[in-house]
């Protein structure tokens, strides 16, 4: 083990005074201290790449986004009840990104994107008069009661809502291309019928269109305009959960519901939208959000207030400025181009996907049956962490890597990222199979 003295008696310290729920990542837990751009640090000075994190997606220690949170803390710091220009200023630029898909959309700001899918749900429940949400079949939405409900990757022990229906992802390395759209279709309807039978009616169809949970499939693209046209048919509403794939995280748009041209009534975002400073929102159609608004109290302390706008407003400034969609869209590229050679080569990585900085490979014992092999998706994350490159795995059987770096990936952390798991895939590999 590399872990020092001092750090084994934090992991047994966080046993401790940390309830059970809180997991570590990787066999040899990594304790970092400082980071800047895609690079972290350990307190020996040993530098780490980050190839996982989406949250400080203009990098960490960005200076941008410190000094506006460090000059509205210090000017003020208050709730939405009294006119503020951070507010307006930052609705206006993040509304302009909506213009092709949500052209009058209006604007609810909270500080996670469990409380924006809460939030969205409630809406849509009052403006349909229906219960029913549908999701697939590994989806996460968040940790508030009513989102646990509706989040059929925390486990069978948690239970998910009488009133929520599960349809398969869109596998595409399982499903022809041909046969993801009807197929998708198909089980939303059927769905919506169980729904309908049992009283509950359709609320929402609630979806990452990434499928981050589910195994992160990027493609096809456009098989969600139909299901939403069905949704509304049904009276239901068809919300965009962006918190993974929104914020240009995609490379070929800035928001993961216009790769399938859909118009969503609801879309909520969060995560990387302040850089790390907690900060989340719901984008809402103004039809389907004003009885709410005018008939319910909603407050939120903390949701839109000036230093989350200050936050917020400067990391979508250096997101448009540096045009980092344009970089995540090539870099990404590179990153993918880079998987398949390596998959050429070794058959345990089945199948390369992603679109962006948002990039899958699966890892499977066979690519024939192409059965799931998480214990070598694990052996390539703890390998790749040994070797100080920091990655995960994702998925219902846990064995699809998960790549999803800061938008400020450069080619130099291509580099590094590829040259690493080579590296793993030679030296490591070899080892597992003979234990097997
Ligand atoms: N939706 C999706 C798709 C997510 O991935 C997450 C977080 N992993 C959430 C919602 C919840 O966001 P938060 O952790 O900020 O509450």
């Amino acid at each position: 083990s590399e872990l020092s003295e001092r750090e084994r008696q934090m992991v047994e310290d966080r046993h401790h005074v940390l309830a059970p729920s809180y997991r570590l990542f990787y066999q040899e837990p990594v304790h970092i201290v400082r980071g800047l751009g895609t690079r972290l640090w350990d307190g020996d000075g040993t530098e780490f790449l980050d190839a996982y994190n989406n949250v400080v997606s203009v990098g960490h220690g960005r200076p941008e986004v410190i000094g506006a949170v460090e000059r509205q803390m210090r000017q003020l710091c208050t709730h939405t009840r009294y006119l503020h220009e951070g507010i307006l200023g930052y609705a206006n630029d993040l509304l302009g990104t909506l213009r092709e898909t949500m052209p009058e959309a209006q604007l609810m700001f909270t500080c996670t994107g469990s409380e924006a899918n809460d939030l969205a749900v409630r809406i849509a429940k009052y403006h349909t008069g229906h219960e029913g949400v549908i999701v697939t079949s590994e989806a996460y939405h968040g940790n508030s009661d009513l989102t646990a409900g509706f989040s059929p990757s925390l486990g069978d022990r948690s239970p998910l809502g009488t009133w929520v229906r599960q349809i398969p992802a869109p596998d595409s390395y399982r499903i022809r291309a041909d046969d993801i759209a009807p197929m998708m279709l198909q089980q939303v309807r059927s769905q919506i019928e169980d729904l309908q039978r049992r009283g509950n009616g359709l609320a929402a169809f609630i979806v990452d269109s990434i499928f981050a949970s589910d195994g992160i499939f990027a493609d096809p693209t456009d098989f969600l305009k139909p299901v939403a046209d069905l949704v509304h048919e049904a009276g239901g509403l068809f919300i965009a959960d962006e918190v993974q794939c929104g914020f240009a995280r995609t490379g070929s748009h800035m928001w993961g519901h216009a790769r399938h041209h859909v118009q969503p009534d609801l879309m909520t975002m969060g995560k990387p939208m302040g850089n790390g400073y907690p900060v989340a929102g719901v984008a809402a159609r103004p039809e389907v959000v004003a009885e709410f608004g005018y008939d319910q109290r909603y407050f939120n302390t903390f949701g839109g207030n000036t230093v989350a706008m200050a936050a917020a407003q400067a990391t979508l400034d250096v997101i448009l400025g540096e045009e980092l969609q344009a970089n995540s869209q090539r870099v990404g590229a590179l990153i993918q181009a880079g998987l398949n050679d390596l998959a050429a080569e070794y058959e345990q990585l089945g199948d390369v996907r992603g679109s962006g900085l948002y990039i899958a490979a699966e890892c499977v014992t066979d690519p024939e049956t192409k059965a799931p092999d998480a214990q070598t998706a694990a052996a390539i994350v703890n390998g790749m962490r040994k070797r100080r490159v920091l990655i995960s795995a994702t998925g219902p059987n846990a064995n699809v890597l998960k790549i999803r770096p800061p938008l400020v990936f450069s080619e130099q952390d291509v580099d590094w990222l590829l040259s690493c798991l080579e590296q793993t895939l030679r030296e490591d590999l070899l080892a597992l199979v003979a234990t097997r």
